[in-house]
């Protein structure tokens, strides 16, 4: 079939991409379903941090490529193999995706899935099937999903059905923002109540942290960014307490309000200096929780004996260490009894005409999560 997509042809463009446009809006030929395989009609698609990084081309692409990685639609076909998705269900879109055979896979532990990783990089579906091309030339898919598209054709364990009447819109974001902030808080620092918490940096995933650190019971809960909007946004979301990142003494008003320091700081935003930040407000003994994706070059250095003498644990977190099956539909019985309000997090709804300019608005930390409607 024919349909519009928003196709990258080159990494590392300069900003502003309203005017480089990295992505290209144009008709591209999906193929597929195969017999292991689902077609799915994409109702909304989050942007997200990491579709920057691969704009800026931090990680490099196999080219070109459909972009998208969070998403939410509906099934309108299936491949003979697949027994558990029908035409017409609603599904999450995720970026998280096992192949069910490796000891990571095993251990419940699909963000760290070795089988995935080669067909990923090769721009390929993880059953190493391709099913984009643009007059005769191959086009690839993004993380398994390519969302930024009217239709996708992916693996049944890129998917998630859930109960339709969830608005798209917002099941969109349990694809990569949600699992990713919630899951930092519920199964790689496994918060309990009482115990005090910081966020770094207030945009999707790290607002999706501090609604999953109020459920939690953590207090205090402390917000920290540059953005004034986002820091009144995680007040309204559970944070107890707004600081600005940029405020001299940061660290000081945290470890006075925290008598010492916090149990656990989020670190989301990525940035090499804010791991600093996080270390010196975290209390000896607590964890310094690292979600925010670095660019892969980069260096974190920490004194040896303070590692020993302090107890702190530096622990990364992936993609919120989730499992999709498991975590999505927790995390949506979360938003339909009202306790995560990932409805909030949505700044604007755009079409294809406005995903370049998008990407500006996102990299200057002017929203928190625009969603695309491909076929609005
Ligand atoms: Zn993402
Ligand atoms: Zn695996």
């Amino acid at each position: 079939m024919r349909m519009t997509a928003a196709v990258m042809y080159e990494q590392g463009l300069p900003k502003p991409y309203s005017e480089t446009k990295p992505f290209r809006i144009e008709e591209v030929e999906l193929d597929g379903p195969g017999e292991d395989e689902v077609l799915v009609e994409v109702q909304a698609a989050g942007l997200c941090h990491s579709d920057l990084s691969q704009v800026a081309g931090l990680r490099r692409r196999k080219l070109p490529v459909v972009g998208g990685h969070e998403g939410a639609g509906i099934v309108r076909d299936v491949g003979r193999n697949v027994g558990d998705l029908r035409p017409g269900d609603h599904v999450v879109m995720t970026v998280v995706s096992g192949c069910g055979k490796c000891r990571p896979c095993f251990e419940s532990r699909p963000v760290l899935c070795e089988g995935v990783t080669a067909p990923r990089t090769q721009g390929l579906l993880s059953n190493g099937a391709r099913r984009l091309s643009r007059s005769g030339q191959p086009v690839f898919h993004y993380s398994g999903v390519s969302a930024f598209a009217q239709y996708a054709v992916t693996v049944p364990n890129s998917l998630i059905k859930i109960d339709s009447s969830v608005p798209l819109d917002v099941a969109a974001m349990f694809g990569c923002a949600v699992v990713t902030g919630a899951g930092s808080v519920f199964n790689s620092a496994k918060v309990r109540p009482g115990q005090a918490v910081a966020v770094i940096g207030l945009g999707g995933v790290g607002l999706n942290a501090v609604m999953a650190a109020k459920v939690s019971g953590a207090s205090p809960i402390v917000g920290i960014d540059i953005n004034e909007g986002k820091l009144a946004l995680a007040h309204k979301l559970g944070a107890t307490h707004m600081v600005p990142a940029q405020d001299p003494h940061l660290v000081e008003a945290v470890l006075d309000l925290t008598k010492g320091g916090v149990d656990f700081t989020f670190e989301v935003s990525g940035a090499k200096s804010a791991m600093a930040t996080a270390n010196a407000i975290t209390r000896k003994g607590g964890e310094v929780i690292c979600v925010g994706l670095g660019a892969s070059n980069e260096m974190y250095q920490y004194a040896h004996a303070a590692l020993v003498t302090e107890e702190k644990v530096f622990r990364g977190s992936f993609m919120g260490s989730c499992v999709p099956g498991r975590d999505i539909p927790r995390y949506l019985a979360l938003y339909q009894r009202g306790q995560m309000p990932v409805n909030e997090l949505k700044s604007d709804v755009i079409a294809f005409d406005k995903l370049n300019l998008s990407l500006d608005l996102l990299d200057r930390g002017e929203v928190v999560r625009q969603i695309l409607l491909p076929n609005g």
